[in-house]
């Protein structure tokens, strides 16, 4: 199918594309690997594109006084591939790498896939169990907000008319922490029928701090924080990790599709859950 017609600007500054948002009708065009398809079935019909491809120092990833800041503009196949991360933050790079296929992490960016909020998408799973922020930009406004935040509802997010995503900000790992990132794929697109982001410090023999995003289960990504408190204080034993991973899907309400029944689906999470946080408990100095 052909997208109905639109009108296409390639801003070359941030001013510059700010400005053209400011209207509230255009919308941003990052890697189009989300939007062009949404376009072509007329899923999507927007007037205005602003290509942000143009726009100088969108892409990039920098260390910061203990945070690492990814901007909006980064390909996934950045975020996989850059040595900051994988030093510094290997969580993220490792969900990085587990999207789709090649051409679509050298084509789709960080920003576009949170801001597209698809509720199988890869990165929020990490991005909960790191506890990160996200900055918005509007002519007249610049806030950072928790993702928890930032996603409000499947393909929702809290993004107002005119605003656009600047950056993502992930905290520097403190050394010692195990991390891992395990997803159950749906093969024909690659995307996760569950996917869960395990972060794990351990102090004198026992968990002292348990972080655990979940993607793909239900209608938007979340932190299980129960499966967190049942293993924080434990020694990370199998039977702590069965016993925690066990209530990942509590209280969720799983999603039924053609890929996956709802019970398939909170069945596997409680699996995946229990893989992550092993991997991750064994990689905790
Ligand atoms: C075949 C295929 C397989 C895929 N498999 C996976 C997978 O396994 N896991 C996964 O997580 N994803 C997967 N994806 C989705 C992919 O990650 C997309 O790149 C991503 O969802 C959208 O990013 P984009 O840069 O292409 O954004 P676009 O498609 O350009 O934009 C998507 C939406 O975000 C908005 N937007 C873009 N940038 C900004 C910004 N900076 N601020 C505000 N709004 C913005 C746009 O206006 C649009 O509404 C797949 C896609 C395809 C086509």
């Amino acid at each position: 199918m052909i997208a109905q017609n639109f009108e296409y600007s390639s801003p070359a500054s941030l001013e510059e594309a700010l400005q053209m948002m400011a209207g509230g009708d255009a919308k941003i065009l990052a890697g189009g690997m989300s939007l062009i398809p949404l376009m072509k079935l007329r899923l999507a019909t927007p007037g205005h594109l602003v290509d942000l491809s143009r726009v100088p120092a969108l892409d990039g990833v920098t260390e910061e006084k203990g945070n690492i800041r990814v901007g909006a503009m980064t390909t996934h196949f950045q975020v996989e591939s850059s040595a900051l991360l994988r030093a510094r933050c290997p969580l993220l790079a490792a969900a990085a790498s587990h999207i789709g296929d090649m051409q679509v992490r050298n084509m789709g960016t960080i920003g576009g896939s949170l801001a597209h909020a698809d509720p199988a998408a890869d990165y929020p799973a990490a991005l909960f169990a790191l506890e990160a922020r996200v900055r918005l930009l509007r002519v007249g406004s610049d806030r950072t907000i928790a993702l928890s935040d930032f996603l409000v509802d499947t393909f929702t997010t809290v993004a107002e008319a005119g605003e656009m995503i600047r950056e993502v900000i992930v905290p520097v790992e403190e050394a010692g922490t195990g991390v891992s990132y395990q997803k159950l794929v749906q093969p024909a697109s690659g995307f996760a029928i569950v996917g869960i982001a395990a972060r794990i410090r351990k102090s004198g023999g026992k968990i002292s701090m348990a972080r655990v995003g979940v993607t793909g289960l239900g209608p938007m990504p979340y932190r299980a924080v129960g499966v967190e408190k049942m293993l924080e204080g434990t020694a990370g034993t199998a039977d702590d990790i069965r016993k925690a991973a066990s209530v990942v899907a509590d209280g969720v309400d799983a999603n039924t599709d053609i890929h996956a029944s709802a019970a398939y689906r909170a069945r596997m999470a409680a699996v995946y859950a229990g893989r992550a946080i092993q991997a991750a408990v064994s990689r905790a100095a």
